[in-house]
């Protein structure tokens, strides 16, 4: 009996391989079915970026993210504080009790609000040495901060960081219209605190109340993105941040995606994961050739997602690069536009979490191809149209997809499988009709 069944199958693999069946569907990797994806994104708003950077994207047609220090915005609601006890019972106890597991963040926490000058560079001392894996030597870091406090050794006075005070000058009421220009603007929190230093409340502040101010200025599709200053990684501070915004260029949690942060130098290598998250962030040392390499490498694979991380512009912000760098390296990417996609952080991060929750049903009626497409993630949010990529009969010449009152002409085009389309679709809608001649 065996014997008999095996002709048939080996013929209908066979038949699999050489042709799909027309009316056969996917979700391309990425949107118009380019090779990768690029996000240009900007840290701490500072003036800059907007009066030097962003007119060199519009020119372009570049549509990039802004992670924005709410707190000094004029206008915004929540400027930075401390929650918890009273500061001077929290400095007394800190002459009896060293610093451990169980008080540090309250004080790291503290730190940066006790009217003094310089103890704010003890919180980001902790903070960065958190988020090195250093915890012994963040405790003695809060100890000297505290022990010099009580020695009186700090002047009175307010005192912010460099990114804080970087990013003065700008006003919601430009922000809205660089938003309706088409940027994306996400949380970089109120003060660009150490947030692996702080405590639950004070972290939570920073995150919720930044995503107010911004969701009150611009509209509930800008609380989608963040990003937890100096990139942390720390767990504990990115699982408090996942709780308020959907996606974090810190970290995702998706299992398949790989990621390469900023400070990794690895480049994106072999993987079996769908996709790969590429950090470059270009400082004053890296040259332009480098840079351009990034791009290169992305548009050589088909499964990567480079995402710029810029800081400062002509003179202002950390690592400030030249308006003139910027302009021909934006002019590069935009050149290779027929083999990226550029978006913003947001709109890549819906177009992969729709595919990859994606569900695709097509049949083939009286030579027309009808496909439904539809996914069970937040509508408030995805709402990205996939590129749907669909096998349709070999002899179709023309074709046209029409979705509701919408109707594209598309190209017929052919690979190895056999005859397709290439088109847009909205995901939950009514379904698209495919027909060629
Ligand atoms: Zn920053």
């Amino acid at each position: 009996m065996k014997k008999l069944f095996l002709p048939v199958i080996v013929t209908m693999l066979a038949l699999t391989s050489v042709k799909a069946q027309p009316g056969k569907t996917l979700v391309t990797r990425w949107q118009y079915d380019r090779n990768g994806a690029v996000s240009i994104t900007w840290d701490d708003g500072s003036v800059n970026q907007f009066k030097v950077a962003l007119p060199i994207l519009n020119k372009l047609g570049i549509k990039s993210t802004f992670f924005i220090i709410t707190g000094q915005i004029p206008g915004s609601q929540y400027q930075g504080k401390f929650i918890g006890r009273p500061v001077k019972d929290i400095i007394k106890e800190t002459a009896t009790i060293p610093t451990n597991k169980d008080n540090f963040f309250e004080r790291a926490s503290a730190a940066g609000y006790l009217g003094l000058i310089g103890t704010l560079d003890y919180h980001y001392k902790a903070g960065s040495l958190i988020d090195a894996g250093k915890t012994e030597a963040a405790y003695k870091a809060i100890d000297e901060c505290y022990s010099k406090v009580r020695n009186g050794e700090f002047k009175p006075g307010i005192q912010h960081n460099d990114e804080y005070r970087d990013s003065h000058g700008t006003t919601w009421t430009e922000i809205k219209k660089y938003a309706a220009q088409g940027h994306e603007f996400a949380s970089h929190m109120i003060t660009h605190p150490r947030l692996a230093a702080l405590d639950e409340t004070n972290l939570m502040y920073e995150a919720q109340k930044s995503r107010l101010d911004i969701l009150h200025h611009l509209g509930v599709q800008y609380t989608f993105s963040a990003e937890g200053p100096f990139g942390t990684e720390n767990e504990r501070a990115v699982s408090y941040l996942s709780k308020v915004y959907p996606a974090l260029r810190n970290r995702m949690p998706e299992p398949w995606l790989k990621e390469i942060s900023r400070g990794n130098k690895d480049t994106p290598g072999n993987t079996d994961k769908e996709y790969v998250q590429y950090q470059r962030g270009a400082t004053t040392k890296t040259p332009l050739p480098m840079m351009k390499a990034w791009v290169d490498t992305t548009i050589n694979r088909k499964d990567t997602w480079l995402v710029l991380t810029h800081h400062g512009v002509e003179g202002i912000g950390w690592e400030a690069l030249p308006g003139q760098e910027l302009d021909e390296y934006f002019t590069y990417i935009k050149n290779h536009e027929d083999k990226l996609w550029v978006a913003t952080f947001g709109d890549v991060t819906k177009y992969m979490r729709e595919r990859q929750s994606a569900k695709v049903q097509s049949s083939l009626n009286n030579g027309k191809v009808t496909v439904k497409v539809s996914h069970p993630l937040n509508k408030a949010f995805y709402t990205m149209p996939l590129t749907l990529k669909t096998y349709v009969p070999a002899g179709w010449k023309k074709a046209t997809a029409v979705q509701g009152s919408k109707k594209q002409a598309i190209k017929v085009l052919t690979d190895k499988n056999g005859t397709y389309v290439l088109y847009q679709a909205n995901p939950n809608a009514l379904p698209v009709v495919l027909s060629g001649v």
